[in-house]
């Protein structure tokens, strides 16, 4: 069986084409720059031998990206017709979605009732919806939201101190985002130790340009970084994470700056940019081992922030079993990870140095045999697990129609 997920933004679309029996990507790609003058096309082949193709024209819309798309899984794909439906990423659930659910008319309601809570990409996420329906109408598909995975949450956790009103009417409360990820790497971490998902509490780490932890207790999340919108919590490449709240009237009051300009300011140019002028981390190392202060200042406040979340969510969770990294920088910056687990020696974590230093593809353990809690890093898949995720929702609804049920 084949499934094909799609990650529709608001001028691109990913996509890949999953083989479901052996969990493999066999076509993927990217189309960029849908309405500009130029969009660039990436089309990547993942059998027999990895090839990619680039192609540059202008792509009209979402629907003539989307007919590139199914062209190129046709030619490529010879038994398409094995398509069992497509899995949407969305980005907001808000309070409706508890999990990944089949696409009607109501879920397409209320996704677009979600709207206001993620105005750039609920609207992107449901054009790709939408044409695909129009493309392929026989075709099931499932949406798979950032949210759903936190919506185990307690209030305590997921309510602000502000009053009801704002909860009730505005829907004002903590909803969590990168859900996707954070399930996947808790569930392959269950894999790797050999335990069951419901028997461990795990601390997930997704530090990517978008960075979040989250805690998971006997398998069930009670708590994440992010909240109402993606710009709380650990600090990003160019997001704040947490500040104080009075920050953005302080600005407006006593800068040239008005509020949207504050908005645009505390999510494109702060963050590690705005702590030394460059987001990518990679880059940042390099400037820090130059001598470079400031970009020596964004990492340690970074690593700090990592930790005082680390520090919270072991009380939180009763203690930890496991911390998990994952996410561009999780998974590639043994720098990274040793400068968090440095401070975390309180916590009984030690890290074996020579195994934080290795090339790792697969999930890999990096803490000592006497470290009290295991240290794993662990890929991320988000594609991967929308696929899992949907392919469950469309075979269930087949077992429905089926038995009758
Ligand atoms: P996104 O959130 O956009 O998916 P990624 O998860 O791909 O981002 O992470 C991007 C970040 O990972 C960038 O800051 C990049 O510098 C960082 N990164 C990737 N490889 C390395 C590496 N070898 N060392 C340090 N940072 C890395």
């Amino acid at each position: 069986m084949l499934l094909l997920v799609i990650n529709c933004g608001s001028s691109s679309i990913k996509f890949a084409l999953l083989q479901m029996e052996h969990e493999t990507v066999r076509l993927s790609g990217i189309v960029e720059a849908i309405g500009e003058a130029q969009g660039t096309i990436i089309l990547r082949q993942h059998e027999n031998k990895y090839k990619e193709d680039k192609v540059e024209t202008t792509i009209a819309d979402h629907t003539v990206a989307l007919e590139y798309v199914l062209a190129f899984l046709s030619q490529h794909a010879n038994n398409l017709h094995m398509l069992a439906g497509i899995g949407h990423r969305v980005v907001h659930g808000g309070d409706y979605f508890h999990s990944a659910t089949l696409i009607n008319d109501q879920v397409i309601d209320a996704i677009e009732k979600t709207i206001p809570l993620a105005p750039l990409h609920n609207p992107a996420n449901l054009v790709g919806i939408k044409t695909m329906a129009k493309l392929r109408p026989n075709l099931p598909q499932v949406a798979v939201f950032d949210t759903a995975f936190f919506q185990t949450l307690p209030a305590y956790a997921y309510r602000y101190a502000v009053p009801q009103a704002c909860y009730e009417d505005h829907h004002v409360r903590r909803y969590g985002f990168h859900g996707t990820s954070h399930q996947h790497v808790a569930q392959a971490t269950a894999d790797y130790l050999d335990r069951t998902l419901d028997t461990l509490n795990l601390i997930t780490l997704h530090l990517g340009n978008g960075s979040s932890a989250a805690a998971i207790k006997n398998g069930i999340c009670i708590d994440t970084s992010m909240g109402m919108t993606p710009l709380e919590g650990l600090v990003m490449g160019s997001r704040c994470g947490d500040i104080d709240p009075a920050l953005p009237f302080y600005l407006v009051r006593n800068s040239n700056m008005d509020i949207h300009q504050v908005e645009t300011m505390l999510n494109e140019s702060s963050g590690l940019k705005g702590l030394c002028g460059v987001k990518d981390m990679r880059e940042i190392l390099r400037l820090a081992e130059d001598g470079d202060q400031q970009a020596k200042l964004a990492i340690d406040l970074y690593c700090y922030r990592i930790c005082k979340y680390i520090g919270a969510y072991h009380v939180a969770l009763g203690g930890t079993d496991a911390l998990v990294f994952t996410g561009g920088i999780g998974e590639n910056s043994q720098q990274i990870r040793q400068t968090i687990c440095a401070q975390l020696k309180v916590l009984g974590i030690e890290i074996d140095a020579q195994k934080n230093d290795s090339k790792m593809n697969n999930a890999v353990e990096i803490s000592t045999t006497n470290s009290a809690v295991n240290v794993l890093v662990i890929p991320t898949n988000e594609e991967l697990e929308i696929a899992r995720q949907s392919f469950a929702v469309i075979h269930d609804q087949h077992r429905l129609l089926s038995t009758g049920k």
